[in-house]
This record gives C-alpha cells, structure tokens and sequence, in this order.
C-alpha cells in the first residue's frame, strides 16, 4: 500500500497544533493511502511535545522528533525528509496556513504521473505589511535574476514531492539549508498550485524583519556567486576611474600648474573607496563564513527523544 508522510515542523506551537491534528486527520483518513505524520518539534519551549506525545500515543500513525534546542525550520524540515518513510512526502506548517484540504488535489497530480512534484504559491499577501511584501519581491526578483535556482514569487515551503525528489534532497547534506532554493536546484518537474492566502490560527509568526532579511541574504549567497563577482568589477571600475583621475591632475598641472586643489573632494573620495573595500571584504567574509561552517561538519540537528523506530543518524 502507498505511504503518504506529512513533516510537521513545531516551534511553540502549543496553540496551533491541537487544531491543525484534526484538520490535517481528516483529510488523510479520506484518502486510501497509508500515511504517517512525522512533527518535529523544534526545541520549542511551551508544552508543544507534551501535546506531540500525547497524539503519538493515541494514534499510531503520529510520529515525532524532538530537537535538544531550537535548530529552525530549515533544520526541522531536513530532520522530517531524513526520516520519512512515505512513496509521497509533503512538509506543511502547523499553523495551518499550508491547508491540508489541498493534499487531495495534490495528490492526484502526481499520480497523473507527469509531475514530480507539486509546490504551493500564494496569490496574495494579505496580513502581511506592505513594506514586508515590497522586500519580499524584491528578494525574489534579485535571487532569480543572479541564481541558478529558481524561486518562485510566493512559493511556501509547502510541497508535496515523490521519493526520488525527497532522496536527492536529502543527498544536498548542506549545512547552511535554504530549502526555496534547494528544491529548484534538485531539478524534477513542478506542478504549481496557486491558492489564497490564509493567516494563522494560533500563536504567533516566528519571523520578524531582520530574521527574513538575514534568511534573504543567506539565499543569496547560497545559491549564487554573483556578489563576489561584482565586487571584483567594482574593484576593476575604481580603479579605471582612479587613473582617469590621475590623468587630469597631471594635465591640470602641466597646463596651468596647480596640483593641490580640492583636497576636500580628496577626503570624499577616500573614503568612499575605503566603503567600497569593507562592502567587498564583508561580501568576501561572507562566504568564507560559510565555507568554514560547512568546513566543520557539524550535524544539522540534534535530537532528542523520538518515537521513530528505526530513525536515521545524520552526519
Ligand atoms: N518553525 C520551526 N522552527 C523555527 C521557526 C518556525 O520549526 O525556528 C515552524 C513553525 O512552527 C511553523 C513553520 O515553521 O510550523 C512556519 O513558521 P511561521 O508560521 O512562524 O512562519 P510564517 O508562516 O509566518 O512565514
Ligand atoms: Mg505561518
């Protein structure tokens, strides 16, 4: 019998999860498929695994991981993808802004057999501040515009995808995850499934604007080099401008003897230059960053406890 394996990622989810097991029950009880729903809680510190516990004791299909601290989303969803054991895998958040109602129609796209996989998009932004959507759409014009990964304007995180694309997901051990990015880079064909915007249950959102912008800056530097390039061109264009500087004073001299004028433009273009160094060390350090993170092979989570039998070690 096919499995279908839902990946729950749970950060203080305490208010969210009660209502989200029935719904998401519901609809994979409909289904003639076997099903598991793994949530990991993500070192929560509310009463989120006392509730996971408690559904994965009355139910047997119910299964949890739980992290010794908070490792984020990213880390959570690797945790799920490691260890589910469905012929189909979908991650959804708990918040039930990912609605199980879609599983269904899901489902039956990739049954068709054409597609690999099927992602959601959210048509609009509601509830969300206009300020955060103008940055959000930029980010995403930059991304496509310098990667090879292509993100989607909109994408949730929210996917249901085949064994072989969760199998070459789960080959990308990466340690700085950025699943958007991940997901397009792994290649397959991809159905998308536009729907409504829906705003959270319960709880609260876990981003705030210097999480997402730092979660942006991070997508780019994981999926494209063009930074490090542009700044070798920036270093490149100062340089040519310096000379054609240079060139005129020399001139200037030679023409009418007067070389120390305007040091006060000097100071502007020193420091400018000196900007233009820090931008391209910090662009620089950057991706060393990165290179020495990955460089040290640490695991991406740690968990805890679980239910899972047979879970898988990652290293
Ligand atoms: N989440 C997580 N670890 C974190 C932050 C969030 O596992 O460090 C989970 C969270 O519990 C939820 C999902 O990721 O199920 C999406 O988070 P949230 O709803 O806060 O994000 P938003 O929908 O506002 O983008
Ligand atoms: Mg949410």
């Amino acid at each position: 019998m096919r499995k279908i394996s839902i990946i729950v990622p749970c950060y203080n989810e305490e208010a969210a999860l009660p209502l989200f097991y029935p719904v998401a029950k519901e609809v994979l009880e409909k289904l003639p498929d076997d099903y598991e729903i793994i949530l990991v809680n993500d070192g929560s510190r509310d009463k989120t695994l006392e509730i996971m516990k408690d559904l994965a004791e009355k139910d047997p299909h119910v299964f949890y991981i739980s992290f010794s601290r908070n490792f984020g989303k990213e880390a959570a969803m690797y945790a799920g993808f490691v260890n589910a054991h469905g012929d189909y895998v979908a991650v959804m958040d708990a918040d039930l802004q990912d609605p199980p109602a879609l599983l269904p129609e899901m489902i039956k796209i990739l049954d068709s057999g054409e597609y690999d996989s099927v992602a959601t998009r959210r048509e609009n932004r509601t509830g969300e501040p206009p300020i955060r959507s103008w940055f959000a759409h930029k980010f995403y014009q930059i991304i496509n515009k310098i990667s090879d990964a292509d993100v989607v304007d909109g994408a949730r995180d929210f996917r249901l995808m085949r064994r072989e694309m969760v199998d070459a997901i789960v080959e990308m051990s990466e340690y700085n995850r950025f699943s958007k990015g991940i997901f397009g880079w792994v290649g397959f064909k991809t159905y998308w499934l536009p729907y409504e915007n829906v705003e959270r249950v319960a709880g609260e959102s876990k981003w705030n604007f210097w999480k997402l912008f730092k979660y942006a800056i991070d997508g780019i530097i994981n999926f494209s080099l063009v930074p490090l390039t542009l700044s070798s061109w920036m270093g490149i264009f100062m340089t040519g401008v310096s000379f054609i500087m240079l060139l005129v004073v020399i001139i200037r001299k030679l023409l009418r003897g007067d070389p120390v004028a305007g040091w006060a433009s000097l100071i502007c273009v020193i420091i400018f230059i000196g900007g233009l160094i820090m931008l391209s060390l910090g662009v620089m350090g950057q991706y060393l960053a990165k290179v020495y993170m990955e460089s040290k092979h640490r695991p991406h989570y740690i968990s805890k406890e679980s239910n899972i039998p047979d879970i898988k070690k990652i290293d």
